[in-house]
């Protein structure tokens, strides 16, 4: 649960290196270099003090899934620490078409694209206010139902699931502001390590074909959170979002 402890940045500074230290780990096992992943520090449901004591501690990446928390938190964090203060806030929620304006004026990297119709719309606010975007679409790869993202769970057999994303990514290229990184997903919920291995490597094998058949598609692969960061490392993740390793249970 949460106390006060989790506000104090030496605290939050242990936590942080214990989590970088299993990200060099996992780095080393794959053979790849930390400096390949990003970690972003997810500071959901929590207040703006404990994303400015993680700020204190050294973190520089937060993830927010709701864009109201974000249009509040953000500025609140900026009040204490400065505009130019070399944070990247990115949004890794699902995002409904409501809630397109504040995540255009509010985020700087959005993970979990899986509309046109939200594109278009943030698109549009994007090129208003002259902001660029960056963004990853999410996949469905596992068919789990609960699941957002476009749904890929047969994509080695399904030609059309492909042809599907391969549209997206198009129209996506076309639209100004929303330059593309590569490809998001979940992990089903309580699954088997090998189950979720096998998640993470269809996604980055997809991630791969794109490669070849989409020219100039980017490969990098926002995959992980605290249960299962290590694996996603492992099969290739670039961005792995962690919450629960740094700061806790949440309190909802
Ligand atoms: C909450 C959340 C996370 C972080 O989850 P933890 O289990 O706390 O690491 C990662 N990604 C998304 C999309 C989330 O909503």
């Amino acid at each position: 649960m949460s106390d006060s402890m989790t506000f104090d940045p030496a605290q939050l500074r242990e936590r942080h290196e214990a989590v970088v230290a299993r990200i060099e780990a996992a780095c080393g096992r794959a053979g790849r270099s930390p400096s390949e992943v990003t970690l972003v520090a997810v500071t959901k449901t929590w207040p703006a003090e404990l994303a400015i004591a993680a700020y204190q501690a050294g973190m520089r990446d937060f993830g927010e899934n709701r864009p109201e928390e974000l249009a509040w938190k953000r500025p609140a964090v900026e009040a204490v620490v400065g505009a130019q203060n070399g944070i990247t806030w990115h949004m890794i929620g699902t995002l409904q078409s409501r809630k397109t304006d504040e995540t255009a004026d509010f985020a700087d990297v959005f993970h979990a694209l899986d509309r046109q119709k939200i594109a278009g719309r943030l698109s549009r606010r994007l090129t208003e206010n002259g902001r660029q975007l960056p963004t990853f679409i999410e996949v469905n790869v596992s068919g789990e139902a609960s699941k957002s993202g476009l749904d890929l769970s047969r994509w080695r057999e399904d030609a059309t699931q492909v042809a599907a994303l391969r549209t997206m990514i198009q129209d996506i290229n076309r639209l100004p502001g929303l330059p593309l990184l590569g490809l998001m997903t979940m992990a089903p919920w309580d699954a088997e390590p090998d189950v979720i291995r096998a998640v993470f490597r269809s996604t980055r094998e997809l991630s791969s074909r794109l490669a070849d058949e989409v020219a100039g598609f980017p490969s990098q692969l926002s995959m992980g959170m605290t249960d299962d960061f290590e694996i996603a490392i492992e099969e290739g993740a670039t961005h792995v979002r962690v919450g629960r390793a740094l700061f806790g249970e949440r309190a909802r």
